[in-house]
């Protein structure tokens, strides 16, 4: 990574086994496998350089190990740019009510089937490897918003010895990744992933003891998780300081396009976020005039395009009206044009920042 702090954000190249990511980035969350609705030559169209891959889902269905045998994710599902897989700890902690966490790590049921499962770091990470992805995450545990002064410390207590766990067991492992041979032994990456809920002294302690640690990067997570945005902030402000200018700095779960680019204007290197994605399935779209909902009434007979000033592949073939009917009618390709755009307007946004940055 080389790394230009500047007022107003930061302008770096990220140079990882399967592509050289231009910072700051959105990263769509491809959850199964597939960003939903699009197809990858789509997502390459796109400038899309990195997506996600959830862990969780993945080792619950196809099977990490199934994955593994076919040549990790990247050849499974045709990508070859970068992936960063999460360490399933998210996903667990949306199960609530599903999971029981001890020190050892965490039972949960299958969301599929209820069959029951146990993650550990040493076992979070040995999935990772499986599925090969350019950055995998350390396994944590998410706090949940609210948490009192005493849960969030037993929960940042956690987050920091399963750090270390994930980490000695990542670089006793990571030369088991299947595509180290075809990029001169190159291997992953490991990030660590700061936590401390909304309590500042805690998430400095946390940030402090990673950056001892020596991960290859280190995200803020934990946010996004239903606080107020000013708390969100604060957080952020609060531990990218600590965090070394060389390395990358990735919010994880975040935001709306507005936020985006504010936390990028801020010297966050990387975001993820289900928003663009989601909301696109659901009819709402994010566009130069704000928020639209496709499905409204009013656009039934719309010839304008979706956002005017968008230059996506969408905006410049199709009408709102069209879009419109489409969801009305419950046609598979809404999702698909829907999805689209977002995605095209979440990467102007940060293409923008980008630029602002170059000048
Ligand atoms: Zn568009």
């Amino acid at each position: 990574m080389i790394a230009e702090t500047e007022p107003g954000g930061r302008r770096a190249q990220l140079h990882l086994s399967h592509q050289t990511i231009q910072t700051p980035v959105f990263m769509p969350v491809g959850t199964a496998g597939t960003v939903k609705a699009v197809p990858q030559d789509t997502l390459e169209s796109l400038g899309a350089e990195i997506i996600l891959g959830n862990t969780y889902h993945l080792y619950l269905r196809p099977g990490h190990e199934t994955i593994h045998r076919l040549g990790g994710l990247h050849r499974f599902m045709s990508w070859p740019h970068a992936l960063l897989t999460d360490s399933g700890g998210f996903q667990v902690f949306s199960l609530s009510g599903l999971r029981k966490v001890s020190d050892e790590g965490v039972r949960f049921r299958s969301h599929l089937d209820g069959s029951s499962h146990f993650f550990t770091p040493e076992h979070s990470m040995d999935v990772q490897i499986a599925l090969g992805a350019d950055i995998a995450m350390a396994f944590d545990e998410c706090t949940e918003y609210p948490a009192d002064r005493s849960r969030a410390e037993e929960s940042l207590r956690l987050t920091m010895a399963w750090a270390r766990r994930s980490l000695d067991h990542f670089r006793d492992h990571r030369n088991q990744v299947v595509w180290r041979n075809e990029f001169e032994g190159r291997t992953q990456s490991l990030f660590g992933i700061v936590q401390g809920g909304m309590y500042t002294d805690l998430r400095r302690e946390c940030a402090a003891r990673l950056v001892e640690m020596d991960f290859d990067g280190y995200a803020i997570g934990g946010l996004s998780v239903g606080e107020p945005r000013a708390l969100t902030l604060e957080m952020i402000a609060e531990v990218l300081p600590l965090l070394p200018a060389g390395k990358p700095r990735y919010v994880m779960g975040v935001g709306y396009p507005d936020e985006i680019e504010q936390y990028a204007r801020m010297g966050v290197d990387m975001m993820d976020c289900v928003l663009p994605t989601r909301a696109a399935r659901h009819g709402l779209l994010f566009t130069s005039e704000g928020r639209l909902n496709i499905k409204a009434k009013r656009y039934a007979e719309d010839q304008s395009a979706p956002d005017p000033a968008c230059n996506c592949p969408v905006c410049r073939r199709y009408t709102r009206a069209y879009l419109r009917h489409l969801m009305q009618a419950g046609e598979a390709l809404s999702g698909t044009l829907n999805t689209i755009h977002n995605l095209a307007y979440y990467f102007a946004v940060m293409q923008r920042v980008r630029q602002s940055l170059n000048a």
